[in-house]
């Protein structure tokens, strides 16, 4: 039996390939500057795009939520977990929103696994954006639906799918694709995907978990971006990343939410969000619909930083987004700059298959409404020196 001899073979190899993912454990809160393994180091590498992770309303949502209701939600929510702060966070949230209603679950992957095997069976057909999350193709896993993988944001490459589904006799069809594609930071043409969907009769998903907070009003999201609430059937969200907390929703029409209530297994077989988390999301939700201010900033910095990045000759791909991908090529290349960053007091990490396709590894820079613009020269000045080094430019 060389059960553990494998794994560590295995592991070796993806050292030898620049794979291995190194992981960092942060010594003190989110914010633009951070104690990485003992260094202080410049954060580009978290989503806490509206720097919500550690900012005062939020806590104080948190910690008010604990006082009033403790630690813990103490059962399932279908059983005996459903706080009334659960229903006034999916109540709040639904208007923010301009959604009917929303289901709240512990994070943006099981809202996928939620929403996805509940609502496909085997009669059905899944159309998938061929760079999707994770999440989703886990989510489309659970099911035993037929499945067609469209070419990246190619809506003609949807349509033939889509016909084809519809030869081979799918009941439902359900087009799902990311909103803001995070290793790229480019954008679906949802208007166009939602525009071709209705054409077959199919149902319309976005995963927009790069796009909570970022896109549309006061960082509604995509759905809001491209004015698609009669549209898009279902939106799957986070609030992970720029909502700075942790958990995952479903936005749809009462009759869904319901549904989902009596068949979504996350839902039904674990526990929900603890008080702490739901009151900080509830703050978060909030401080948004009174203000886009951290929206603003947010662009600002990106539009600022990546018109510097690019102007040194750097290759930033598609993005139409702040976050900002440089890329390398080649993984050992990404991983060898990621180093020099963090030498030079910079975190910013190197992306590699699997989590991108092979030979296209990069550095992902995530830029936030946290960073100031002397962060943003400070980052720009070191990429310039590292990327000389290596003959990157
Ligand atoms: C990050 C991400 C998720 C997972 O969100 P969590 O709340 O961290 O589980 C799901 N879908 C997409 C598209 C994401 O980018």
């Amino acid at each position: 039996m060389n059960f553990y001899e494998d794994l560590k073979n295995e592991m070796e190899e993806l050292e030898e390939n620049g794979l291995l993912v190194t992981i960092r454990t942060l010594e003190t809160a989110q914010g633009a500057w951070l104690n990485v393994d003992g260094k202080k180091v410049l954060n580009m590498c978290s989503n806490n795009y509206l720097d919500f992770a550690n900012n005062e309303k939020l806590k104080k949502g948190a910690i008010e939520a604990i006082e009033k209701w403790g630690v813990g939600p103490g059962a399932v929510r279908s059983i005996a977990g459903t706080l009334e702060i659960h229903n006034k966070l999916e109540k709040e949230l639904a208007e923010f929103k301009g959604a009917e209603d929303t289901l709240v679950v512990q994070s943006g992957f099981n809202a996928n696994q939620a929403v996805i095997p509940a609502i496909m069976g085997k009669e059905d057909a899944i159309l998938s954006d061929e760079l999707n999350h994770a999440s989703i193709i886990d989510g489309v896993r659970l099911t035993k639906s037929k499945k067609y993988v469209w070419k990246h944001k190619d809506v003609a490459s949807l349509e033939e799918a889509l016909k084809k589904a519809d030869e081979e006799g799918a009941r439902r069809k359900l087009v799902i694709t990311d909103g803001v594609f995070s290793m790229d930071g480019d954008i679906a043409p949802l208007d166009e995907i939602a525009k071709v969907s209705k054409k077959y009769n199919a149902l319309v998903m976005v995963d927009d978990a790069h796009g909570e907070g970022v896109l549309g009003k006061n960082g509604r999201g995509i759905v809001d971006h491209f004015g698609l609430h009669d549209d898009v059937d279902i939106e799957v969200g986070t609030l992970s990343k720029a909502f700075g907390v942790v958990g995952g929703f479903i936005a749809g029409k009462k009759v869904l939410i319901k549904y989902l209530k009596q068949k979504a297994r996350p839902f039904l077989f674990s526990s929900s969000l603890s008080p702490a988390e739901t009151g900080a999301a509830l703050a978060a939700v909030r401080y948004l619909k009174e203000t886009g201010d951290p929206v603003k900033k947010l662009w600002d910095n990106g539009k600022y930083f990546q018109e510097k990045i690019k102007s040194l000759g750097f290759d930033i791909g598609n993005t139409m987004t702040p976050i900002t991908p440089v890329m390398l090529y080649e993984a050992k290349t990404a991983k060898e700059f990621s180093k020099k960053l963090y030498e030079q007091g910079i975190f910013a990490s190197a992306i590699g298959f699997p989590t991108v396709p092979r030979g296209k590894a990069r550095i992902r820079v995530m830029i936030s409404a946290s960073h100031s613009k002397e962060d943003l020269d400070f980052a720009i000045e070191k990429f310039e020196k590292i990327g000389k080094e290596l003959k990157v430019i």
